[in-house]
């Protein structure tokens, strides 16, 4: 392998989606002795038979696609029974707030062509441009 001659073409396909980064590379992001190293920390890693110490991180993208995830995302801790209760009230005042906004939203549609029509019925349009909006 050598990677050591820029400006180099680099060509990167995500297997996931099939997009394609080509991009040239005026300098080495990194000596290729790093990467090097790298790969050879992980091949150490195989041949033991046991996992590289890694830092699951939410924020990253590429661990919230990593397939292997389930390997180091640590273990939630079980809720205690205040916050099982807490939850359960928050899932009941969801329920009943999307509810409450659904039909809040159908009265004031309602009310609205209602106020619209009487509005549009008057001489002078009074009022008018204000049950528009
Ligand atoms: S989720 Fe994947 S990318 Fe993230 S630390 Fe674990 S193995 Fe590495």
């Amino acid at each position: 392998m050598h990677a050591k001659k820029v400006p180099a073409l680099y060509i990167v396909k995500n297997r996931n989606n099939g997009y394609v980064d080509r991009s040239i590379l005026e300098e080495l992001p990194v000596p290729f002795k790093v990467v090097a190293s790298n790969i050879l920390i992980v091949e150490e890693f195989v041949q033991q038979g046991i996992l590289c110490d890694a830092e699951f991180d939410a924020e990253s993208a590429e661990c919230r696609w990593c397939k292997y995830k389930k390997n180091c995302i640590p273990d939630v801790k079980p809720n205690s029974p205040a916050q099982e209760i807490e939850l359960s009230e928050a899932a009941i005042n969801w329920r009943t707030g999307q509810t409450l906004v659904t039909n809040g939203k159908e009265l004031v549609d309602s009310a609205r062509d209602v106020f619209q029509n009487h509005a549009a019925g008057m001489p002078e349009h009074k009022f008018l441009y204000k049950v528009c909006q």
